[in-house]
């Protein structure tokens, strides 16, 4: 059997940390097994339902790497198979119209509500022969036949073997008065007809479960295998919330986080390796199991997540950061010094990508301020003689970061100075502030026709 999971989001709320998790899983899964991995945009809500959070899981998804196997399915458009389902119930009796109105309805639950009983439908259409006089009839919904006796055992891979009782369930509608097909009724069918092996979603969903076993036998369809993943809590256990972090997932590279920062981050959340925290992509894949994911909530925790991404910054390779580098940078970066050779000067020093791009940002664009603090504090009356030297020597000379290095720290031992006192207004000239990577590689990078030209410039505007 090849495995094959899904991602199946709602476009009516932005997808945000939790959702991604269980995105991850369900891909992690498939990955793992070689299968496949299917996204689907169950859109089926039109009211609630908006472009925008459509775009937000496609391109939350693309940040993180969760490639998905052939075009995003957009439920809404399968709307003809679900009313095929519907009726194929009806016809088997497996299904019925109900008539009651709301005002029925309604009365029906204050008097459960007043004998201590949970709240479900009470079957009155369940039995009936002929439809309702017209007159005394509601426009109809479609209820499933749901067995009154026995029980529903969920096998879940993640939170073991779970009964329900099927007299707590009630006949759950599947078809609407405006005849849309119902999510319980839809799931099924689309999961069934896509041939997923294995259902990989938030415990929320946990209590359809047992309806929707209970519709595919009904409709003679293979039960797949589920594995519900409990959800993420705050800090404070308290749910998941905007306070505690939980945003649309794009705004995490707004915030400049990596994809795989995230991800690494993610996928702890809930399952473990022995001890392990830190995990490259492909580890991930390994490793990854269902049997390891944890049966009780996780705790999101921001400390963990910052620190994964300095790390996951240090440790990436350069080429693997461009992109997400030159997000932020938006420059033109042809006429300087490669992006690659930038990265590594910076990726010791920096927390997050946005510290990352603004720090790779003066290799291309030579500043037009100079930090007034900076240069009352380090350019003093022998300052323009030392850069004279400097110039001097540089133009003469082949150019190095190393040997301009060299030369910055002769001059300044034949004056019986320290370094900083060349090194500190160079870098203020080329950068506008008194702080860079090291200054071999700092002018390395640069080249010596550019950092002349900087040193020229600057010191022009700072005497004028
Ligand atoms: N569309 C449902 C949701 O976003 C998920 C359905 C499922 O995974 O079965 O909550």
């Amino acid at each position: 059997m090849t495995v094959k999971t899904r991602f199946a989001p709602s476009p009516t709320g932005m997808l945000h940390i939790g959702g991604a998790r269980t995105a991850l899983f369900s891909w992690l899964y498939a990955r793992h097994f070689g299968g496949e991995f299917v996204l689907r945009i169950e859109d089926t809500d039109k009211e609630r339902s908006t472009d925008e959070a459509t775009q937000v899981i496609l391109d939350g998804m693309k940040w993180l790497g969760l490639d998905w196997d052939g075009e995003p399915i957009f439920q809404g458009a399968r709307q003809d198979k679900h009313i095929a389902a519907v009726n194929q119930l009806l016809d088997e009796g497996k299904a019925y119209k109900c008539y009651c109105s709301k005002e029925k309805l309604d009365t029906m639950r204050e008097k459960q509500r007043i004998e201590g009983k949970k709240a479900m439908y009470d079957g009155t259409c369940r039995n009936l022969t002929d439809a309702p006089a017209q007159s005394e009839r509601s426009p109809f919904v479609v209820r499933f036949k749901s067995p009154e006796n026995g029980e529903t055992w969920v096998k879940d891979l993640v939170l073991g073997d779970v009964c329900f009782p099927n007299e707590e369930l009630d006949d759950l509608i599947i078809q609407r008065t405006d005849g849309t097909p119902t999510y319980n009724l839809a799931v099924v069918v689309d999961d069934a007809d896509m041939g997923i092996t294995h259902v990989v979603r938030g415990s929320d969903h946990l209590n359809n479960t047992p309806r929707q076993i209970q519709m595919y036998e009904a409709l003679g369809l293979n039960v797949p295998q589920f594995a519900h993943i409990p959800l993420i809590h705050g800090a404070d256990g308290a749910k998941m919330s905007k306070r505690h972090g939980s945003i649309a997932i794009t705004e995490y590279r707004e915030k400049g986080y990596l994809p795989h920062a995230v991800n690494n981050y993610l996928a702890r959340l809930g399952w473990s390796h022995g001890d392990d925290e830190v995990f490259s992509q492909a580890q991930l894949i390994e490793y990854f199991d269902l049997a390891h994911v944890g049966a009780s909530p996780s705790r999101f925790d921001q400390d963990k997540l910052d620190w994964l991404n300095a790390h996951w910054i240090k440790a990436s390779n350069p080429e693997d950061l461009v992109d997400e580098v030159n997000y932020f940078l938006k420059i033109d970066t042809t006429n300087g010094a490669d992006l690659v050779d930038v990265i590594p000067a910076l990726q010791e020093r920096s927390k997050n990508i946005i510290e990352l791009a603004d720090g790779a940002r003066m290799f291309y664009v030579a500043p037009t301020e100079y930090q007034e603090k900076a240069v009352k504090k380090n350019f003093k009356e022998g300052t323009w003689a030392l850069l004279d030297t400097f110039m001097s020597k540089a133009e003469a000379e082949d150019w190095s970061g190393e040997a301009a290095h060299q030369w910055i720290a002769d001059i300044c031992e034949a004056e019986g100075v320290n370094m900083g006192k060349l090194a500190q207004p160079i870098r203020i000239l080329i950068a506008g502030v008194p702080v860079s990577p090291p200054i071999d590689v700092t002018l390395g990078l640069l080249g010596k026709e550019e950092t002349l030209k900087r040193i020229k410039t600057g010191i022009a505007a700072l005497k004028g």
